[in-house]
């Protein structure tokens, strides 16, 4: 059955363009934003900062202007405080013969500033009679892409349909809360919430609407999440690690290379402390990039030793596992543990020799890429699982690892991507979180400077400097899937124009397009010093170590995201050495690339930026959430402004499930369906586990 009014080629594109397939969708598909109908402006008021407006007024006489894309109508538009021009680049003919001179007509646009005059492109008209037939008051816009406009599915047209399905269905909708969850929350009932949220009848109204969605949408992610955690504390025990012993000691004693920080000793006992309590230890440590992060991987797995058990630390890439391996090497000199590196090119025969030797438990650490979690590889007892810069592995990803053991490892993820308290609460909600806040003694915070690509002549003289001084520089050029060719093109010369400016040094370079094995010799060039200059995209590894690194230069930063420079950032200032990240830009940059780069200069804290990054750019596009199908695509609640009704609906969610942990009371049938319901579609049934 189609949706009213909508035929099947229109339903056709709701669907590939919005994943619409029946009413219900479409009543849920929100107005991003409301204009204020009621308001007409003056002319005179107008200004090039005004969001969309109103205007009354008459059209006086058209011009056209321009040639060839640039070709133009210009129409002058004036009520009785003065003028302004009108302007559009399609449609010129047409626009014509609708839109009459001199008869009154309400403007509906966005102003903006052209040189020093004021103009509106493409604006909306109506006539005076048209208009006061019922579109006046706050109004919702409909987000619409370019297809659905082809389809003349425009915000108007998605209104229309909206109105038709309301008209159809004359019952109230649903309930989706129970009653005492729309008491406690204070919110209004769904059915004039969904009403309201498309057809405002005041904007208190409008208000209630929007909170009450809010609430439910972030109420039932919590719902969900905390009761999957509940389950599992529930089902599953965990080891307990109730001895500090050998291992532990004789490494803390003879071979600790330095005091620990505070924030180290803090986690190393939280640790401690939660894998000796008879639950599984799920954690989330997170810890600015250098900060000590793999220490406390090792205090603990040692731990794990102490209790007769083995360990494993993952890394997401056979650089960063070669690179613990060699660390643990340095770390564990002259102590009797047997620790191994697995990845995917390992060779058959060394594999053949090490998997019985895990098997057995000979090998006490397993050291690796994802192969570690290859069904092929088992453990005689597997006690702990860390890994390593992989926020993104998941729920589900990790309940793979449960079955490594027969009760299941503690398993410790740590990540230098500092996730901002709402969205660690959403996506990760069953996480117990440790955070080391504090970097070791004697580093320098590297200094962030921007400067104006025209004038990078002077930069390349400092830069000089410190390779003079035998430190090493990366530079930057940024990689946007669109235009891939484009960018490798700018990659490849940046390389030769490296070449040409520093002859006297070795320059690399990486990209995404060359295989891996490549890629790690060119990486292994610029770690061993080899090389002093890597010219490379985003691929430098996360958490690659070359503390002789010092210098990051960033071509066309405006085009990174503020994780993005900031996770780049945290390649250098590695050494005691004062470390420079120079972000070069265009002279023309939007305010909310000047915002980003200011926050840069003025700050290295990884929190205030990733809050920074959620307010300018949206849950959404947060590194990582969305490679990882962690995806929960939200359709009203904004993680970064909605904090306190993610709370309440939290709070409110975990009263619920202390009473009634399965749902199973009269009262909390309606919450077991709407979750079963939500759990078929695939949004939030991400977070489920078989
Ligand atoms: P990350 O948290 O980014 O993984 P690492 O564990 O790689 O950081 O540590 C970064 C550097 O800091 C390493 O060279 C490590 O040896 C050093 N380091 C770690 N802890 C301390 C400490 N307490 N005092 C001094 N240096 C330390
Ligand atoms: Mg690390």
């Amino acid at each position: 059955m189609y949706l009213p009014g909508v035929g099947p080629q229109k339903a056709d594109v709701l669907r590939k363009e919005l994943d619409i397939v029946s009413w219900e969708d479409m009543i849920y598909y929100f107005p991003y934003k409301y204009i204020d109908r009621s308001k007409i402006f003056k002319i005179r008021e107008i200004n090039g900062n005004m969001p969309y407006i109103q205007l009354k007024g008459k059209i006086r006489n058209y011009e056209t202007l321009g040639e060839g894309s640039a070709r133009r109508l210009i129409a002058d538009f004036y009520d009785d405080t003065g003028n302004i021009e009108l302007v559009w680049f399609r449609n010129i003919k047409r626009i014509q013969n609708i839109y009459k001179t001199n008869t009154e007509y309400i403007l509906f646009g966005k102003p903006t500033m052209f040189g020093y005059k004021i103009n509106i492109a493409h604006p909306e008209l109506d006539t005076e009679n048209k208009f006061f037939q019922g579109e006046v008051g706050v109004q919702g816009q409909y987000n619409t892409t370019e297809k659905m406009k082809d389809a003349f599915l425009h915000s108007r047209a998605v209104q229309r349909i909206i109105v038709t399905i309301f008209e159809q269905i004359k019952a109230p909708l649903p309930e989706t809360l129970n009653i005492e969850t729309i008491r406690k929350a204070n919110v209004i009932h769904r059915d004039e919430a969904i009403r309201n949220i498309h057809f405002p009848q005041s904007q208190d109204l409008l208000r209630k609407a929007q909170y009450r969605l809010k609430f439910e949408e972030l109420f039932y992610l919590q719902l969900n999440i905390l009761r999957v955690t509940k389950y599992r504390k529930q089902r599953l025990g965990g080891l307990y690690f109730s001895k500090i012993g050998k291992y532990f000691n004789d490494f803390y004693h003879n071979n600790l290379p330095f005091e620990l920080t505070g924030a180290q000793k803090r986690v190393v006992r939280e640790i401690r402390h939660d894998v000796n309590n008879g639950r599984q230890m799920n954690r989330l440590l997170q810890g600015d990039v250098g900060s000590g992060k793999t220490l406390v991987a090792l205090l603990s797995m040692l731990i794990a030793l102490d209790n007769g058990c083995q360990a494993a630390l993952m890394a997401p890439t056979e650089i960063l596992a070669i690179q613990h391996y060699e660390t643990l090497q340095k770390l564990l000199t002259g102590l009797d543990v047997e620790f191994a590196l697995l990845t995917g090119s390992t060779k058959k025969k060394i594999r053949e020799k090490l998997l019985p030797d895990v098997r057995e438990g000979k090998i006490k650490i397993l050291i690796g890429t994802h192969a570690l979690i290859e069904d092929s590889v088992a453990f005689n007892n597997l006690g702990l699982v860390v890994i390593d810069e992989q926020h993104r592995f998941g729920v589900a990803q990790r309940a793979r690892l449960w079955k490594k053991n027969a009760i299941p490892p503690h398993i410790l993820v740590m990540t230098a991507t500092p996730i901002p308290r709402t969205l660690a609460m959403t996506v990760y909600g069953d996480l117990d979180v440790s955070i080391i806040d504090e970097l070791p003694p004697g580093r320098k915070p590297v200094k962030t400077i921007h400067v104006y690509s025209a004038k990078r002549t002077n930069l390349y003289d400092s830069v000089r400097k410190q390779l003079q001084q035998g430190r090493q520089v990366y530079i930057v050029y940024p990689l946007i899937e669109e235009s891939e060719t484009m960018d490798l093109k700018n990659l490849t010369e940046g390389f030769k124009i490296t070449q040409e400016i520093f002859p006297e040094y070795k320059v690399c370079m990486i990209h995404g397009k060359m295989k891996p094995a490549e890629k790690d010799a060119e990486m292994q060039k610029f770690i061993s010093g080899d090389t002093q200059i890597m010219v490379a995209t985003t691929v430098i590894e996360v958490g690659v170590n070359v503390p002789n690194a010092s210098v990051m230069i960033i071509e066309n930063a405006e085009r990174f995201g503020l994780s993005q420079l900031h996770q780049l950032r945290g390649r250098v200032g590695r050494g005691a050495d004062q470390s420079f990240c120079i972000l070069l830009t265009n002279y023309e940059l939007s305010e909310n690339t000047r915002k980003r780069i200011s926050i840069m200069t003025e700050t290295n804290d990884g929190f205030l930026i990733a809050e920074e990054d959620l307010k300018l750019r949206g849950p959404g596009d947060i590194d990582g959430t969305q490679q990882s199908g962690v995806a929960f695509n939200l359709k009203i609640a904004n993680l970064s402004h909605d904090g306190q009704i993610l709370s309440l609906a939290r709070d409110l969610a975990q009263q619920i499930l202390e009473d009634d942990p399965l749902l199973q009371s009269s009262q909390n049938m309606v919450l077991n369906q709407q979750l079963n319901k939500l759990n078929q579609n695939k949004q939030v049934g991400w977070f489920m586990i078989s």
